[in-house]
């Protein structure tokens, strides 16, 4: 199937047109720039951004692949999680559309985009597998039975997110937002065993509980009281190594917990998604971790591992193929929509 589809749930308003497993145009148009001042996404800029920016974005994806809108066999688009302001402009942009082309329309959920992108770059998916789910807003361990059907969480943050503690601690460090890219590339300069930052949920005891958990709180604020300490007593922080102590944390605790939930589901396969998928480090670290364990680690390619149209336009191939149903007229946004409902 021939699909457009459409992601405006945070600050990336993206269109996708994606033939089966082809990319054939992915326009994105971001508005980080007008948050960058205020160090995080401000929801009604976002808003304003995504009314502006989606109807070009359409006509330049269109361009792009050589598709006229009346070839599409559907429309799909982001219906949550992410900023309400933000996924109304989306969805009432798809919805307009469809309705004018008399199209069928398919809310879906963005972070199992974030997941089934790599189709894309990959292929088909052998299930089951384990995705890690590492972004701006959410950080969890999935079980993918079928990218379209079933998805099933067996952990996630307790606290923040792994690219939130990006972009908090290139704040205490002085870096500019968004953090992940810039900590990615100043990490590169430094040691990553300069200092022991705290693994989150790492101890026998916490392990009980929560195998699958992350946490990162605590390390953040372990990083803020290390450079804290430092410009206290008059020492220049060591920014290079700083970075790569922090992301060395991070990266180590997601990959062990990756790796050992494969063991837990029977699968070989381990696939990563969301922005931090982007990360240097931790392609490297699973990379690593997941040969050593004898499993297939799948990674997009960097460019779709952020938010853009793409993903929810695959993710809708998917969809169609398994004969889901189109969604209601009066589909709404739900900006908590939980992973494991891939359609609305
Ligand atoms: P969600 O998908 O949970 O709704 P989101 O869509 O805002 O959140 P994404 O666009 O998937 O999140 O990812 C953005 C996050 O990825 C930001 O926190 C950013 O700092 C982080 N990020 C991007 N590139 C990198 C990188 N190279 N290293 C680490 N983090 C990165
Ligand atoms: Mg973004
Ligand atoms: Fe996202």
């Amino acid at each position: 199937p021939l699909v457009l589809g459409i992601e405006s749930s945070c600050d990336e308003t993206g269109v996708g047109i994606v033939s089966g497993h082809t990319l054939l145009a992915n326009e994105v148009a971001s508005s980080v720039e007008q948050h960058v001042r205020f160090g995080g996404v401000v929801p009604e800029v976002a808003s304003r951004a995504h009314l502006q920016a989606l109807v070009p974005a359409v006509r330049r994806a269109c361009a792009k692949a050589d598709v006229d809108l009346s070839e599409l066999d559907a429309i799909s688009v982001t219906a949550g999680p992410g900023l309400m302001g933000a996924l109304v402009v989306g969805l009432a942009g798809a919805k307009a559309l469809a309705a004018a082309l008399g199209k069928p329309l398919y809310g879906l959920n963005h972070l199992a985009g974030h997941v089934a992108v790599d189709l894309l770059d990959h292929g088909p998916l052998p299930t089951p597998c384990v995705a890690l789910l590492v972004s701006g807003g959410h950080t969890s361990l999935l079980r993918v039975g079928d990218i379209a059907t079933d998805i099933t969480e067996i952990g996630s943050t307790i606290d923040d997110a792994a690219g939130e503690a990006y972009d908090k601690v290139a704040r205490v460090l002085g870096l500019s937002y968004p953090g992940g890219p810039v900590i990615d590339r100043v990490a590169a300069d430094g040691d990553p065993r300069a200092i022991r930052f705290p693994r989150g949920l790492t101890s026998p005891r916490d392990l009980e509980r929560h195998r699958f958990d992350f946490s990162f709180s605590g390390l953040k604020t372990a990083v803020a009281r290390w450079v804290e300490t430092c410009q206290r007593e008059g020492r220049e922080v060591p920014l290079a190594d700083v970075a790569a102590s922090f992301q060395e944390a991070v990266c180590d605790v997601l990959s062990a917990k990756a790796v050992e939930a494969c063991a837990h589901v029977g699968a070989d396969h381990l696939l990563v998604g969301g922005g931090v998928a982007a990360n240097s480090r931790l392609r490297a670290l699973l990379a690593e971790r997941a040969a050593a364990a004898g499993i297939t680690l799948r990674t997009p390619r960097p460019a779709l591992c952020t938010d853009n149209g793409a993903m929810m336009a695959v993710l809708g191939v998917e969809v169609v193929k398994a004969g889901g149903r189109p969604s209601p007229s009066d589909l709404g946004a739900d900006s908590g929509l939980p992973v494991s409902r891939v359609l609305v």
